[in-house]
């Protein structure tokens, strides 16, 4: 990532190379909702099917799980979230505009040696008071003028069937947790699963957030992955310190990920939700700060408990050496998706002030290329015709369905080559290649690699054991 990089440069980007729009823009957009365009969806896909293969398929002891979004509000009353899924608010006398009072604090202590969330979201008096201390002011008109502080409960509510009653409220759930919760013993009897074994599920959460901002950072709408990993109570914290390591790996191993520009920092007891015994969140370097991406958490048997205390149905394991009838510990890694697709898409891209020496005789004030995992880039070989005669396109086009089948492949036969490749720097395509009036005689393309711009001159016969090798570097 270079340093001079912007999250509105980084937001423009994504728009105009199809990654990443405003929702419903034509009629003005709705505020923190975005679609996926047709490169910002594969490039998640390709992320979360990375997750998928390394957590679950690689892993005997993971079982795959895809749950409803909608699920009986009994479980939201056992879990505690239609009680305690409150966020505090504060609103401006002058402005009327609402804010997260510890955020707000959050941001003041960033600038200061004081540690961030020190402070609970639940203790409104010393919440108020930061406000003071720090001489915070309204973020919209710099006004000091704020209402006293108060819950707001950020779980979306809605209306199942077709009379409105409250019997009828349902909620858009705000974790996708609760859902591997409540499969625990189907699980354990359907796959004949032993302790410690984890269950893993990726899917969307909503919370009504009061203050929604930084692009797909924060949004009310967003996407999960997550691993409950159900274990023996003296066991957690070993299997803890060995999930830690695990998810680490794969950010900086599997998605490219810089390590230094993670960090792990442990929630103080203050911050942490009540249940947990323990969490860590992980922190992506970010232009604005380092801020959280991902967490994990030792949920102890707190989820189960509550489940077998609401619903009466048993959730014990029996401990086969003693005999013993215990709840299973909770070691919980998660992992927000928009937030991990901005941290790649941040760490990967360069901008180069004056550009790049290349084919192009042109001079660039400034290009961007974007370094991307090949495995993880939306498109893995662009096919360029150096000219639109068919005596070009035509071979292009062939070689294109023969490289389909193992590769996600382009073929552009629009303006300049040097604009053309650009283009493919700026999406992230680490391999470019170009059919000349040379190719029909001497059999031969010319491969252009994305990141040293070296370009090799390979029989067409020979390209595929080629890529195979440049793809499993
Ligand atoms: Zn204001």
């Amino acid at each position: 990532m270079s340093a001079t990089i912007t999250l509105e440069e980084v937001v423009k980007l994504l728009k105009n190379r199809g990654f990443i729009f405003p929702s419903s823009e034509i009629y003005g957009g709705l505020s923190a909702a975005y679609d996926y365009g047709p490169l910002g969806i594969q490039l998640r896909r390709n992320i979360e099917r990375s997750w998928w293969k390394h957590f679950v398929e690689n892993r005997p002891d993971v079982y795959g799980l895809d749950t409803a979004i909608f699920m009986n509000p009994k479980v939201w009353q056992a879990s505690g979230h239609t009680e305690h899924f409150t966020d505090p608010l504060i609103e401006c006398k002058s402005c009327h505009f609402r804010f997260r009072p510890d955020k707000l604090v959050d941001e003041a202590l960033r600038k200061t040696d004081k540690k961030v969330g020190s402070i609970s979201p639940t203790d409104h008096a010393g919440l108020a008071q930061a406000l003071d201390d720090y001489k915070i002011n309204c973020p919209q008109c710099a006004k000091h003028d704020f209402t006293d502080i108060r819950d707001f409960n950020s779980l979306f509510e809605t209306n199942q069937g077709v009379v409105k009653e409250s019997e009828s409220i349902i909620y858009l759930r705000g974790e996708i947790a609760q859902g591997m919760f409540v499969n625990f013993k189907n699980i354990e009897q359907s796959m004949r699963a032993k302790l410690p074994f984890g269950i893993a599920q990726q899917g969307k959460a909503f919370r009504n957030e009061v203050t929604v901002k930084r692009f797909i950072f924060r949004t009310r709408e967003f996407n999960l992955m997550e691993i409950e990993y159900f274990t023996w109570p003296a066991q957690a914290d070993k299997d803890f310190a060995t999930w830690k390591n695990a998810v680490l790996n794969w950010y900086t191993q599997e998605i490219g990920i810089d390590a230094k520009h993670l960090t792990w920092r442990e929630q103080n007891p203050a911050e942490r939700a009540h249940y947990s015994a323990g969490t860590f969140d992980l922190e992506y370097a970010f232009p604005w700060g380092d801020d959280e991406i991902g967490a994990i958490a030792n949920r102890t048997d707190f989820d189960l408990k509550n489940h077998q205390k609401h619903s009466g149905v048993d959730m014990t394991v029996t401990n086969p050496q003693t005999n013993e009838k215990i709840i299973p510990y909770v070691i919980e890694p998660t992992f927000g998706i928009d937030r991990v697709f901005l941290a790649v898409i941040m760490d990967a891209l360069e901008i180069i002030e004056g550009g790049r020496a290349g084919t192009d005789a042109s001079k660039h004030t400034q290009e961007l290329v974007l370094h991307l995992a090949p495995a993880l880039a939306p498109v893995q070989i662009a096919i360029l015709p150096l000219s639109k005669k068919d005596e070009l396109v035509e071979p292009a086009r062939k070689l294109q369905t023969t490289l389909s089948t193992k590769y996600r492949t382009e073929l552009d036969i629009t303006q300049s080559i040097g604009k053309r490749y650009r283009r493919q720097d700026e999406i992230g395509t680490p391999f470019c290649i170009t059919i000349d009036f040379e190719t029909a005689k001497d059999k031969k393309v010319t491969v252009r690699d994305r990141d040293t711009m070296k370009q090799d001159r390979v029989a067409l016969a020979e390209l595929e054991p080629y890529f195979q090798k440049k793809f499993k570097q």
